[in-house]
């Protein structure tokens, strides 16, 4: 097993990597734990927590929300729960993002450690310490900082990952190979679905690379005012259509790449070399459903976005890969250029039709 550290602000996060999920059991020994998973997870590893308290709770993104954290709280209190009790997220990013909410706010909280089980929650979701709940339409609206004490990553966990969720926490992988380690794409170049499927190798070494990439930003600025922004990559334009479209978390993210890096070639910042080479990448897996979004619909959905909210539209471009630069710009001037790509065929291009 390896470790990777991420520390910041007197926090420190302890990420076990190449563990195997029998592990676990070592890893709860001795601690006071509570169990948080989903109806789905619990039944494929109910071998692996027997005698270890368990709260089940349906799956699903509508579950990301205040009821369930209260439901939470009072299994916690049933089960005499106190702040040296470990609460334990073992599940995708819903799960982590929840419990990772109750974990701070119960008793002002109690010890957390994750246990990620989708490949969106090892790379991004179980890592850097942000958690939340919806609130209504609004996405992950409530919410705190929290930095897990523990996060134990055993990629064998995606072994029954329906297929269709692991290539989604591709186009994480893929944004990290654009905004921090460009060795990412090299190591895709290339590949396709199979691959990830048949090279365990392959795929351990890209989670790896992309946690050390999101440790490396949340370590320059936990917060969300700076250098952090970079990871919204893709995500302001992508939560929009992600919304409207019902794409996959993966799919939107992707098509909300290729947006942002037209918009960079536009501004003579990037070479439209570069947009092709990600674009086709990411359509080689299937991450480019071809879609029409409407301007105005979309440019209504990321006005409330929480991260454009206070105001400014703040927009992460590209430089190059691995030179992410954050900029403010015009709204005006975007809408302009959302027409511009639905009359021009830019979302028939990037799936590869034209
Ligand atoms: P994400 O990590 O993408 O936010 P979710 O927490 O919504 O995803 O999980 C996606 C779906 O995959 C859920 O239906 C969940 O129950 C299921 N799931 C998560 N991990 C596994 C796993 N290792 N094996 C099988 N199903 C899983
Ligand atoms: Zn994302």
């Amino acid at each position: 097993m390896d470790e990777i550290r991420l520390s910041v602000s007197g926090a420190t996060s302890v990420i076990t990597f190449k563990a195997s999920p029998e592990d676990l059991t070592g890893k709860l020994q001795g601690k006071n734990v509570i169990v948080v998973t989903d109806e789905n997870i619990f039944p494929l590893y109910r071998d692996l927590l027997q005698n270890i308290p368990v709260v089940v709770i349906p799956a699903g993104e509508q579950e990301k929300n205040l009821d369930r954290a209260k439901y939470l709280y009072q299994e916690l209190l049933k089960h005499q729960a106190d702040r040296s009790t470990w609460l334990v997220g073992f599940g995708g990013g819903v799960i982590t993002d929840l419990t990772g909410f109750v974990s701070s706010t119960f008793m002002r909280g109690m010890n957390l450690m994750f246990v990620p089980t989708t490949l969106l929650a090892m790379v991004d979701a179980a890592i850097g310490g942000k958690n939340g709940v919806n609130l209504g339409e609004y996405k992950n609206m409530i919410g705190t900082f929290r930095q897990p004490e523990q996060v134990f990553v055993a990629p064998d966990f995606l072994q029954t990952l329906p297929p269709e969720e692991l290539v989604s926490g591709l186009a994480e992988v893929i944004k990290y190979g654009l905004i921090h380690d460009p060795v990412i794409l090299d190591m895709l170049n290339g590949k396709g679905v199979e691959t990830l499927f048949s090279e365990n190798a392959l795929l351990e070494k890209l989670i790896i690379r992309s946690i050390r990439s999101k440790v490396e930003v949340v370590e320059q600025d936990e917060s969300d005012h700076g250098l952090r922004r970079i990871l919204n990559f893709g995500h302001t334009f992508g939560h929009a259509v992600e919304r409207t479209h019902h794409l996959s978390h993966g799919e939107a993210v992707s098509i909300g790449m290729c947006v942002a890096m037209e918009w960079s070639v536009l501004k003579r910042m990037l070479e439209p070399e570069i947009l092709k080479l990600a674009c086709k990448m990411l359509d080689r897996f299937g991450l480019i459903p071809v879609i029409s979004p409407d301007p105005d619909t979309i440019i209504g959905v990321m006005g409330k976005d929480k991260k454009i909210r206070d105001g400014k539209w703040v927009y992460i471009l590209l430089e190059g890969p691995g030179d992410p630069v954050i900029r403010n710009i015009d709204p005006g001037e975007y809408l302009a250029f959302l027409h511009e790509l639905r009359n021009n065929g830019f979302y028939e291009r990037i799936h590869g039709k034209s």
